[in-house]
């Protein structure tokens, strides 16, 4: 296993945006904290230190928690290539999906456990009695067993799942469930994931949270984020005074470097064109190729300044994910069909991952930058890409699944598509919010004071703390 260090961040920061009554509780809570949780460290263990929302939550919860003097750690597991695809397969599955449509009998359960034992050695090294151990993901779930002894609680956090269950997810969840009968804790995004034999006594309901001071989601000046875009080769725009420097998760500072390889379909996204964007990992439930498709089949509904841009990390970036190629070349063979004219409002950007913080800068500016974010996943854990334009006061329009139905209030903070198959009703969704820019600026309003409201660090920090208290019983 691996150690992501990570530097602590102050909580008065993330105290100074909230109304003092909530400041307080914050405060308060983190007080409890360090008294529980002194000689005591908290070990996180997923499957990636970047891509995806896990890694970009664990990123700031364990840099505040540090910074409130809490000792949280972060261990990432050590798999190799028929793990993960394996573990890909889970992930499908407990989303109602086969996926690669492989089985997940008792040579698949021997893969499955031989990696995770000798992470099991690995792991027992750094805990100790009195320890909270938060595993993340179906990919850890058979570390719980390796734990029985140790003298630490041991809690599962499931950041995904789907709204209703079928043949798909009964057998992800039949596969897990033996790994997860002696879990302290047991945590999910929303209530309707949760399997039925968990039981209700270890159950905790937490959704994700987003960091309004990342280097994702920090403010930005209009002619900073332009002046990224453009040096880094994503859009065709005039040499202004713009700022290339961002601050890293660490707090020191970072530089945008040009790129090359940006795209892997279309060109360089013009200047002056109004932007649609879906930015994802290339996961087929994230239905990139339909949303490519609803907007090529009815580009001529758009004005002719509208372009859409794909976004996703570069595919051999994110070591989790053995779907990635496939999903982004499939993006690729249809936008290749395409006529000229259409080619050219279509973008595919594969954004590196060599620098997680200029990634994250990127990821930004482009928020930044876009017109109407959308996220047309065909089910969704929960959806920091939705968390995230709506905190930049981006209009977005997005599938009514999952936690984005947590998210947006449909016509109010966002706008939502019923049946996340309907090409045509995205289409016309994309429209009204395009065509009317009073509305789109009134959900961007609406959008950002819902995320203060419910889906900031503090919320998730205290929900955190009530936890341990109760498992300690103290
Ligand atoms: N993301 C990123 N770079 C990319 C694509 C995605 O940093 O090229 C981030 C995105 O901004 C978000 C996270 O990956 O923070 C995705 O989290 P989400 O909860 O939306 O979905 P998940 O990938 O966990 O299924």
């Amino acid at each position: 296993m691996k150690e992501v260090q990570i530097d602590p961040m102050s909580l008065e920061r993330l105290a100074g945006l909230l109304d003092p009554k909530r400041a307080e509780l914050l405060m308060s809570r983190a007080e409890l904290a360090r008294r529980l949780l002194d000689g005591r460290s908290i070990w996180n263990v997923n499957a990636t230190a970047s891509g995806g929302g896990v890694a970009e939550m664990l990123t700031t919860l364990l840099a505040y928690s540090r910074g409130a003097d809490v000792d949280a750690r972060w261990l990432v597991l050590d798999g190799n290539p028929e793990f993960f695809r394996l573990t890909k397969r889970l992930h499908n599955l407990l989303h109602g999906s086969a996926g690669d449509g492989g089985a997940m009998g008792d040579a698949e359960r021997e893969v499955y456990e031989s990696v995770l034992a000798s992470n099991s050695e690995s792991l027992n090294e750094h805990v100790k009695e009195g320890d909270i151990v938060l595993l993340h993901d179906p990919q850890t779930a058979g570390l719980v067993e390796g734990l029985q002894g140790s003298g630490a609680k041991v809690i599962w956090r499931c950041h995904i799942g789907k709204d209703t269950t079928d043949e798909q997810t009964d057998l992800g969840w039949e596969f897990l469930k033996p790994y997860l009968q002696h879990c302290d804790g047991v945590i999910f995004s929303r209530a309707a994931y949760v399997p039925e034999w968990v039981d209700e006594e270890t159950l905790r309901l937490i959704p994700p949270s987003l960091d309004p001071f990342s280097t994702k989601n920090a403010d930005l000046r209009k002619a900073d984020g332009e002046a990224t875009l453009r040096c880094a080769g994503l859009v065709d725009l005039a040499e202004g005074d713009g700022r290339l420097t961002f601050e890293r998760r660490d707090g020191s500072e970072g530089t945008v470097r040009p790129h090359e390889d940006l795209f892997a379909a279309g060109s360089v996204i013009p200047g002056d064109a109004r932007l649609v964007m879906q930015v994802s990992r290339w996961d087929r439930l994230k239905d990139m190729t339909g949303v490519l498709k609803s907007f090529v089949d009815h580009l001529d509904r758009f004005p002719a300044d509208v372009h859409l841009a794909l976004v996703g990390p570069e595919v051999s970036g994110v070591s989790d994910d053995p779907e990635g190629a496939e999903v982004l070349e499939e993006c690729v063979a249809l936008w290749e069909e395409l006529p000229a004219e259409h080619q050219e409002r279509v973008h595919l950007v594969a954004l590196p991952m060599d620098d997680v913080d200029e990634n994250a800068h990127m990821v930004n500016a482009l928020q930044h930058h876009a017109t109407v974010v959308v996220q047309k996943s065909l089910v969704e854990g929960f959806g920091l890409t939705v968390t995230e334009p709506m905190w930049k006061g981006k209009p977005v329009v997005a599938s009514k699944v999952g936690g984005i139905q947590d998210q947006i209030v449909d016509g109010t903070s966002g706008l939502l598509l019923d049946d996340p198959e309907d090409l045509e009703g995205f289409a016309d969704l994309l429209v009204r919010v395009l065509e009317d820019e009073e509305l789109a600026a009134e959900l961007g309003r609406k959008a950002r004071e819902r995320v203060r409201e419910m889906f900031l660090g503090d919320r998730h920090l205290i929900q955190y703390v009530q936890l341990f208290a109760e498992l300690l019983e103290l």
